[in-house]
């Protein structure tokens, strides 16, 4: 496995004659690796004949500084388990070889990026949708993973690879869960003992609110009641609930009005920001 901290490492790497025709996957993480990420890494080794994982911690998509500093950095036990998953070659730039200098380029996503990420991290998107964009151009990946726990981050790469026409097809992998339900995060690390307990309510208030749903509670209830149950639960600062539709993101009025439905979750376990989402209807869920 090749490790490349320059653009134009990579760039003669996968340029090589013997490479040139071959199915390229781009896995993009910020590294601190984790069964979530692996199972991106593990669809690429299906369908691609090479897979490119980045480890970036992009500076410009984070709106609070601790979070950016608290980051955790496992660089080498990253680097094992991309070795044990036959990954081609790991892509870690520094924050001066992906910004040289201060971006002006300033990426909005509308209506998209408006509400829940968007709306409690100002500038959050325009970040992801820079720092996605220049790694499909540096790499050009036959297809790109990202994980529909972020889902509002996939809403806006794949508007960003069709608006911008990039080659890639954007894969979206479901996401992976511990053992209890909650969904694999980097930040999970960051938990004590106590907060990882308590972080699980939030993966329940999405459970509590899909059954309140399903079973026919009028949907404004639904969400004030689900409000409520997870404002009750110490050491969790709820930000937001929303039940939206899984393409547009926009809330729903409607139950019946949307092809895929999906309830959203963000808050604080303690210092740690975490966030869910699962589809209304699902096999996998
Ligand atoms: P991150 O390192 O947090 O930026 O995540 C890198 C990629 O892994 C993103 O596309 C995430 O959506 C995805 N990802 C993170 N956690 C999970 C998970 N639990 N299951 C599936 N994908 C995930």
């Amino acid at each position: 496995m090749k490790v490349f901290r320059t653009i134009r490492e990579i760039q003669v790497f996968l340029h090589k004659p013997e490479l040139s025709q071959k199915k390229i996957g781009l896995i993009p993480t910020m590294g601190a690796l984790h069964d979530g990420h692996l199972s991106l890494v593990r669809k690429s080794r299906e369908l691609d004949e090479i897979s490119v994982v980045s480890i970036f911690v992009n500076p410009i998509q984070f709106n609070n500084h601790e979070d950016l500093v608290n980051y955790p950095d496992t660089w080498e036990r990253d680097v094992d388990l991309l070795e044990q998953e036959g990954v081609t070659a790991i892509f870690a730039p520094s924050s001066e070889e992906m910004y040289p200098s201060s971006p002006i380029l300033e990426i909005g996503f509308g209506d998209l990026a408006d509400s829940m990420e968007g709306e409690f991290r100002p500038g959050h998107f325009a970040g992801v949708g820079l720092v996605v964009g220049k790694l499909l151009n540096i790499v050009s990946p036959t297809r790109a993973y990202f994980g529909q726990k972020d889902l509002q981050q996939l809403a806006v790469i794949r508007s960003l690879a069709t608006e911008l026409n990039f080659r890639s097809e954007i894969v979206g992998v479901a996401t992976t869960r511990e053992p209890d339900g909650l969904a694999m995060s980097s930040r999970n690390l960051r938990l004590s003992k106590e907060e990882r307990k308590t972080s699980i309510k939030l993966y329940e208030g999405l459970k509590m609110l899909q059954d309140k749903l399903l079973t026919g509670s009028e949907l404004s209830t639904a969400i004030t009641e689900t409000k409520a149950w997870v404002n009750g639960v110490v050491g969790i600062n709820l930000e937001y609930l929303e039940v939206v539709d899984s393409y547009s993101l926009q809330k729903t009025v409607d139950l019946q009005a949307h092809k895929m439905i999906s309830l959203c979750i963000a808050g604080y376990v303690g210092e740690v920001r975490l966030l869910d989402n699962i589809y209304l209807i699902t096999k996998e869920n």
